[in-house]
């Protein structure tokens, strides 16, 4: 399962929209995905992964699911660009245990890690869980020269997304930008 390596990614902003349903749905947990698209970095779909850990630090990849979105991906012909994952609460930027080659054994920058921060605004954050996400709507807006990666509201939640290369114990940042 070999990833290619883009320069930069571009997600389409109903991938980025999916994407944001999945990090609140999943909220306080920890979500993460499989992004497939064209080598030129164009991603053309997310395919979701279950946390084994259903954790709000941690996760792991639940077995079936990644095989699951393995032979999607090759029944659907696209290249795997990376993987992405939430923040609860958290920055857009690797955390320790990301970049820790104790866990993640496979350290060497060849795959992109999208990485979601998610945050809640509502006083009450059990009760915006409770809220039927279906009637919720994403605001994605334009990447600004200010900010770094590509940011969304929904509901009660903001989210930022940011792309990176993980090595041991440091990261390299990629271009990341909405696209139709
Ligand atoms: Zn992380």
């Amino acid at each position: 399962m070999a990833a290619i390596s883009p320069s930069r990614l571009w997600i389409p902003i109903a991938v980025w929209r999916q994407i944001c349903v999945q990090a609140v749905r999943e909220w306080p947990n920890e979500c993460l995905g499989m992004l497939v698209g064209t080598s030129s970095g164009h991603v053309r779909a997310a395919y979701e992964l279950v946390n084994a850990l259903a954790h709000p630090h941690r996760f792991l990849s639940e077995p079936a699911s990644l095989f699951a979105a393995e032979r999607r991906r090759r029944q659907e012909g696209w290249d795997l660009l990376g993987f992405y994952h939430s923040h609860p609460g958290g920055r857009p930027v690797p955390s320790h245990v990301d970049t820790d080659p104790e866990v993640n054994y496979w350290l060497d920058g060849s795959v992109v890690s999208v990485i979601v921060a998610i945050r809640s605004h509502a006083c009450d954050s059990a009760a915006s869980i409770r809220e039927p996400v279906s009637e919720l709507s994403v605001t994605a807006t334009e990447q600004t020269p200010t900010s770094s990666g590509i940011t969304a509201t929904l509901g009660h939640y903001s989210l930022q997304a940011r792309a990176f290369r993980l090595f041991p114990h440091r990261w390299e940042e990629l271009p990341l930008a909405l696209e139709d």
